[in-house]
């Protein structure tokens, strides 16, 4: 895979600093079931980072005493991780709001019969990829089968009341280009989902997310093999609108690696960018308990103008829908 941030590095992102704190995203390893195209994180079954018990105890503890609201749970796919369920309990207890970054078709891998049920009795939030709703595209992005099983995972979620009115099981899609291009506005994609999807399958979720595609690890790889990778990244400084840059995800979030080291974001943990604080080259997640982020300068590179451009993009979606 060829390497992205000697690309990158040479910024003229500006500066930013944090705000406050409200949600730790933990990506408790890359362990997946498939293996996207535009997977930022490089994942696959072949890949055996995951999170130890130790770490996620960790997490849990700097849960107690930090104060945020969010508990993001990513991958890989996050539940392949064997630590996954007691990472979830313990928040909840907590009476943290707890994401789940589901690919979908995880919930029909063995060992995973009961894991819908154990994430609705839980009330954690999915947020699921479902890159287009026409089957062709999406096995093209995700792999052969994924949109047919997607959607039988969908319907099943469905039936433990994810995506139903008043359940209060949120059911989030998401949504990338195939291609390097600037995604379409989310309000009307959203529309076109809820209506192809309920229509077609019966399905039903909540929101649908818009996010640009990140010019990093596999994606941005594939943009160098077919000399893209520079159109791309001008498109998106093309399309730099300033007054996204104010609601960053990186202001409010930081990122934690299965080793338990932070980074603002986690692309910068995809691109071995670390946070830095107090003139520390790596922080840890334990280093971290009885100091505060607010005001520390965020890690910007070239890759950061995939946050800004256009209506912008975070975890969330649209940064100005
Ligand atoms: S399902 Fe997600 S983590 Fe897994 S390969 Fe695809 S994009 Fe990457
Ligand atoms: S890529 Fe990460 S650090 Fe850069 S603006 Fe986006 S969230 Fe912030």
């Amino acid at each position: 895979m060829h390497a992205t941030l000697p690309k990158l590095q040479d910024t003229d992102f500006p500066a930013i600093r944090r705000g406050r704190l409200e949600t730790l995203q933990v990506n408790v390893g890359y362990q997946c079931n498939q293996t996207c195209v535009h997977c930022h994180v490089n994942a696959g079954p072949s890949r055996t980072e995951a999170m130890s018990r130790e770490t996620v105890d960790e997490a849990i503890a700097f849960l107690e005493t930090s104060g945020v609201g969010t508990l993001d749970i990513t991958g890989g796919a996050p539940e392949l991780n064997k630590h996954f369920r007691a990472l979830v309990l313990a928040a909840r207890r907590l009476g943290i709001h707890v994401i789940d970054r589901c690919n979908l078709t995880v919930l029909e891998q063995p060992g995973q019969e009961d894991t819908a049920e154990f994430l609705a009795a839980n009330a954690v939030e999915i947020i699921a990829s479902l890159p287009c709703y026409l089957e062709e595209n999406v096995d093209a992005q995700r792999g052969k089968g994924v949109f047919e099983a997607s959607i039988r995972v969908l319907r099943r979620l469905n039936r433990l009341g994810y995506g139903q009115p008043g359940s209060g099981l949120s059911l989030n899609l998401v949504y990338n280009p195939q291609g390097p291009t600037l995604p379409p506005p989310q309000a009307p994609l959203e529309a076109d989902y809820q209506r192809h999807l309920q229509e077609r399958y019966d399905v039903r979720f909540n929101r649908l997310y818009v996010l640009a595609n990140m010019p990093i690890q596999r994606f941005g790889s594939l943009l160098i093999s077919k000399g893209r990778f520079e159109e791309y990244l001008a498109l998106l400084k093309g399309a730099y609108q300033p007054q996204n840059v104010e609601s960053v995800m990186c202001r409010t979030l930081v990122s934690v690696d299965w080793r338990g080291y932070l980074y603002d974001c986690d692309f910068n943990q995809m691109l071995e960018l670390p946070l830095r604080l107090a003139g520390r080259p790596r922080v840890h997640l334990r280093d971290l308990a009885s100091r505060r982020l607010d005001g520390n300068v965020i890690q910007v590179k070239d890759h950061c103008y995939g946050c800004t451009a256009g209506q912008g993009s975070s975890c969330g979606g649209a940064l100005a829908p």
